[in-house]
C-alpha cells in the first residue's frame, strides 16, 4: 500500500470534490465533505480535525457518542448515518446533531420527544431506498414526501432532506439512473419545504456521479481513512 497520510487523502478527497463541482458547472463549495469514521480510532479523526475537517459521520450508536464526548468540541458536527432501532434513538438525539438514515415516523416522533431542549434542533434527512433493493434501509420513493411532511410538523427536528445508498454497479448508467431519480426528489422535496437544503449522496465509489446528479454532501469514508476491518461479532450493535 502506497503510504499517504489522512490529511493527504483528505486534502486529495476536496480537491476530487471542488473539481466534480466544476466539471458540473456546480457552484464552487457546493458540495460539502462528509468524513464518515465509523471503527476508526480517536487519533484518525483528530488528524482530521487538524486538518480542518469539522464534519464526521458514524454509524454505530455507542462508539459514535463516546467519540462526540471525547471531543467536545462545539466545531465540529456529527451526523448519525447508520440504521437506527427505537432502543437507540434517545443516546442519537441527545448527542448527535444530524440524523440521516429516519425512514419511519415513530422513529421521527422518538427522536423529536427526546431532543434535549437546550439544544437546536435535530436536523434529519429522509433516508430513501433508491434502488429497490429488499436489504436497503430507506422508504420508497413514493412514500418519502409523507414522511418529510411528517418530520416537518415537528418541533424538535429541522427537514433537511434526503439520504440515499446507491447499489454499487459497474454499469455507471445505472448509478446514474438511480441519482437522477433521487435528484427529482430532491427538487419536489425543495418545493415544498423552505429548510430543504441537503441531498446526501455519493460515497467513495460513486461521488463523480453523485454530485453530477445535485448530490450537496458526500460521504466519504475509506478513501480518506483506509479500509474499515470487518466489524466484530461480540459487538450487540448493528
Ligand atoms: C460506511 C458508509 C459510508 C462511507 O463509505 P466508504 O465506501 O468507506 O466511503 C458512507 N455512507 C454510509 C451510510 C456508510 O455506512
Amino acid at each position: 500500500m502506497i503510504m499517504t497520510t489522512i490529511t493527504e487523502r483528505l486534502k486529495s478527497a476536496i480537491s476530487s470534490i471542488r473539481s466534480n463541482e466544476n466539471k458540473n458547472n456546480r457552484p464552487a463549495n457546493s458540495v460539502q465533505l462528509l468524513a464518515v469514521t465509523k471503527t476508526k480510532p480517536i487519533t484518525d479523526i483528530k488528524e482530521a480535525v487538524d486538518a480542518g475537517q469539522r464534519h464526521f459521520g458514524e454509524n454505530y450508536v455507542q462508539e459514535g457518542v463516546e467519540k462526540i464526548l471525547h471531543f467536545n468540541n462545539q466545531h465540529l458536527t456529527w451526523h448519525f448515518i447508520g440504521p437506527l432501532q427505537s432502543n437507540k434513538s434517545k443516546l442519537v438525539s441527545q448527542h448527535f446533531d444530524w440524523v440521516h438514515t429516519v425512514e419511519r415516523e415513530k422513529i421521527a416522533n422518538r427522536l423529536n420527544d427526546q431532543r434535549p431542549l437546550d439544544k437546536p434542533p435535530l436536523n434529519v434527512c429522509v433516508q430513501v431506498n433508491i434502488s429497490g433493493e429488499e436489504s436497503k434501509s430507506g422508504v420508497a420513493p413514493r412514500d418519502a414526501l409523507a414522511l418529510a411532511q411528517h418530520i416537518n410538523s415537528l418541533d424538535n427536528l429541522v427537514l433537511r432532506g434526503l439520504m440515499t445508498i446507491g447499489k454499487p454497479s459497474a454499469d455507471t448508467a445505472q448509478v446514474d439512473a438511480q441519482f437522477a431519480k433521487m435528484n427529482e426528489l430532491f427538487g419536489l422535496l425543495q418545493n415544498e419545504f423552505p429548510t430543504v437544503d441537503t441531498l446526501s449522496m455519493g460515497m467513495s465509489g460513486d461521488i463523480d456521479s453523485a454530485i453530477a446528479h445535485g448530490s450537496t454532501m458526500v460521504r466519504i469514508g475509506s478513501a480518506i481513512f483506509g479500509q474499515r476491518l470487518p466489524k466484530q461479532t461480540n459487538n450487540s450493535e448493528v
